[in-house]
This record gives C-alpha cells, structure tokens and sequence, in this order.
C-alpha cells in the first residue's frame, strides 16, 4: 500500500531512475556472481590483541532502538529527557543526524561499521552481516581492549543478527524467551560490568523500550485528558498498524503520547549508567531509526524513508570535543570514525563515513530492505530529499518548504544522479564483501522469527518442519 500511495503521489512527472544501477542487495540463491570473490581481506578475529595505545579511552556506546528525533524534547518535541540533555550539555548533540537503513540489525552493523547498508547485505535476520572489514568490538579488542554488549531486544539476538563477533561478552540471555528486556535490567548488567574493568574498555547498551508496543509505567504523563480506548498495545493498535487503517488525529496523538512517555522512562533508566562513565570515557548515544506515526504507515518504521523513521538523535561526549549543538548534516555512518579519533585508536578498515571533525558530506543514502516491498531507496541533501520506488519512479521534498513531506514533486537535478553515486560508493568496497553463497538469507530458529514477525519485522521463513 505504501508504495501504492508513494507511487500515486508523485507527481505528473516522476524522473525515471535506473533501479539496475544500485547494487544487487538482495541476490536470488542462484546469482552466484552477484558480487566479485572477495580480493581484500582485513583483520577480524584471528588478530592477535595488541596493548592498548597508551592514550587510549574507554567507550560507553548507547543504542536508543526506535527513538526518532523530533519527539525529544532537545529536538523540539514532548518527551522529557533530563539525562540525555545534561549528557548533551556536557558534549555535543547533532541536529542534523540520519540512519541510512529503517531496521535494526543492519542499521546497527552501519554504525558500529562505518560501512554503507549494502556492504552488509540488506537483509535483517540473516545471521549476520556480508561485509568482511572489522566491526567496532573487533577493532578495540584488537587494540587490547575488553569488550562487551548487553542486549534489551530479540533483534539483536546473536544468531539472528550475528553482531557478537568481537565481544568477549554478549549478554542477550532472555531475550528470545521474554521478547525484551527492560531497560533497568539491561542497565545493571551493564553497569556491573562496567565496574569491573581495569582497563579500556568498549561496551554496547541496546535498550529496546521505545518499541512497540508502547505501553509505559505512567500513560497518562503527557496526556492525562485522554479517555479513549488506545492503549499502545498490539490489541488496539493491530489493525492500524504499517498500512493498516487510519486513526483519528485525537487518538493517534495520545499513541504517540504514549511511546513518548515510554522515551521519558527510558531516559530515566539511563541513570547508572551515565554515572558510571568516569569523565574520561567516550560516550555516544545514537539511535537506529525511528518511528512512523504518520503517512499513512503507523507504529512501524521498516517500510518508511520519510524523516520521521530517518532523523535520529546522535550525541556524543569526550574530552576535548567541544560542546554546544552541531548543525552539520551527517549520517550514522560516520559516527565510528569519529569515536575511534576521540578514543585514540586508529583501523586500516575501508570506512566509509566522515569524521565529524571533516567537511560534511553533501548527500546522504538510505534505504529499506530491497528483497522486500515497498524496496525504497532515498538520497536527501541538507534541504530536499529524493525516494525512489523500485521501479525507478522517483519524487522529492523541498525540506525547508516543507519539512514535514506532504507536498512531493519531481527530482530536481541535483539528485537525479544519486542512485549511480550511490551505487559506484558500493562497488568501491565490493572486495570487502563476502562471497555470493553467504548472500543467502539464514533462517532463524522458527521461534525466533515468529517472535520478529510479531514485532513488526518480516524474516526470512523457517525451515520446513522434518
Ligand atoms: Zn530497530
């Protein structure tokens, strides 16, 4: 449907654009050639650990799953989120920050990569990501560090999403049983460990509650007037859902005051943990992506390009980054870069992004899963955006006209060669990716994708039963 409304909106001069120029991210089983034999190798586990560089910081790395820009207060919207904003105040917060891919595995493996979505292959719940440079874990375990993750969300269990390799410790104990895991829960695991190390140390926090369902301790918090019957949960919401029917503005605005309220108690949960991160440490808070409450696509975010699933929250503190906000127009991938120059560490890893101390780039990519539909693909400037469906129909947004993407026209020049600077972007790091039998989608265990699919995500289906 979405497509169907992308499609129906474009204009009556949609520029056609080649969708065969963009790489081929979701290969059949039988393009064995799809990508060329992998020519370049780099480091990954056999690396022997070398000792720590003598200047180099520990890195306290948070994942918000789910949390959009606009709905944080700091970014103009109604959740309160004090501890995120002394954070903010003690670093630098940029406004201008854009996830490159709308789910969760592979927008994780761009940030904690530096690499572009394609490089991973596309494809949430495979098992793990095609490209064969270094991970973030990888290359400060390399540099002596210990390193750990502590997971709150089943996607991003270790066997459907395969971001364990490097750490030494990846807690996701539960979260195939129970879905989710707390915020709090997840906070102490962390925390605990935390205090345990001598040395440098990197350690990932991914808290899932902004998710859906949005069902926080307190719904009233900003909106106590509501006496309607949405809840937040799957229940109510179920037949709203993706593109499911609309609601009335009254009430989606109180589902939205709820996932808000569930941000304001997840900032809360943050409490021990930003304590615990001495004033040497590299912290960064990121999201993945966020949430779509609008466009017709509601309470979902895999299937959307519009900047409500694409502007994320970035804030990173460490000694010596000057402080304020930071209006430079940047993406997730270049938050790893940037982390690595503050922590003291370098990598011979081909990134991709931009040091957030280097000019911004002038045009950003993003995309959702091209193996299944809608198949979009976005290229967006600092004032207009492009979204292309897969049949190369193309319309855009001038953002400083109209920044909330209601009125779509043609591509303007300027982003009509996206696609094929996109695609020669890929090709370049090709070599890094692995060979085209481990294109193929792993399955996950048939629990395991029943669980994804309840929450949203569509996985590759399980094995037949014997
Ligand atoms: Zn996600």
């Amino acid at each position: 449907m979405l497509i169907a409304l992308l499609l129906a909106a474009c204009g009556p001069a949609p520029a056609p654009v080649d969708f065969a120029l963009l790489p081929p991210s979701c290969p059949s089983p039988h393009a064995a050639s799809a990508h060329p034999a992998p020519t370049a190798t780099l480091p990954r586990t056999a690396v022997i650990p070398q000792p720590p560089p003598a200047n180099a910081r520990s890195i306290l790395w948070i994942s918000l799953h789910t949390v959009g820009a606009r709905h944080l207060a700091m970014y103009g919207g109604r959740a309160q989120t004090p501890r995120l904003a002394e954070l903010a105040s003690q670093g630098r917060l940029y406004t201008h920050a854009y996830t490159h891919f709308v789910e969760t595995a592979i927008s994780h493996f761009t940030l904690l990569t530096g690499v572009l979505p394609d490089l991973h292959g596309n494809v949430p719940g495979n098992g793990g990501s095609l490209y064969k440079g270094p991970t973030a874990a990888e290359i400060t375990k390399a540099n002596g560090y210990r390193t750990a993750a502590f997971i709150g969300g089943i996607t991003l269990e270790k066997h459907s999403s395969g971001l364990d390799r490097g750490f030494d410790v990846y807690d996701d104990d539960d979260v195939v049983r129970l879905d989710t895991r707390p915020a709090p829960q997840v906070v102490g695991r962390a925390t605990s460990w935390w205090a345990d190390q001598q040395g440098p140390a990197f350690m990932f926090v991914h808290l899932f509650d902004a998710h859906f369902p949005y069902t926080p301790a307190d719904p009233r918090r900003y909106d106590p007037n509501y006496t309607g019957r949405y809840d937040g949960t799957d229940a109510t919401l179920h037949a709203h859902r993706d593109a499911g029917r609309a609601l009335p503005e009254r009430d989606l605005d109180h589902v939205r005051a709820l996932y808000e309220s569930e941000i304001t108690e997840l900032d809360a949960a943050l409490v021990p943990l930003l304590a615990a991160a001495g004033p040497d440490t590299v912290v960064v808070v990121a999201a993945d992506h966020g949430e779509s409450f609008e466009h017709g696509y509601y309470f979902n975010h895999r299937a959307s390009l519009y900047d409500e699933t694409l502007h994320v929250p970035l804030i990173l503190r460490a000694p010596g980054l000057p402080t304020g906000r930071d209006d430079r127009f940047t993406g997730l991938v270049d938050v790893l870069p940037t982390v690595l120059r503050l922590a003291g560490l370098h990598t011979d890893a081909p990134l991709m992004g931009r040091d957030l101390a280097d000019p911004p780039s002038d045009v950003l990519f993003a995309l959702t899963d091209r193996c299944l539909p809608p198949g979009l693909f976005a290229a967006r400037t600092p004032n207009a955006k492009a979204i292309w469906g897969p049949d190369g129909a193309g319309m855009a947004f001038d953002l400083v006209a109209d920044p909330n993407e209601q009125s779509p026209g043609g591509v303007p020049e300027l982003l009509r060669s996206a696609p094929r600077r996109y695609s020669s972007i890929i090709q370049a790091l090709s070599p890094y990716i692995a060979n085209a039998p481990q294109h193929q989608k792993r399955p996950v265990d048939r629990k395991t994708s029943a669980q994804l699919e309840s929450l949203g995500y569509v996985v590759g289906r399980p094995p037949p039963a014997p």
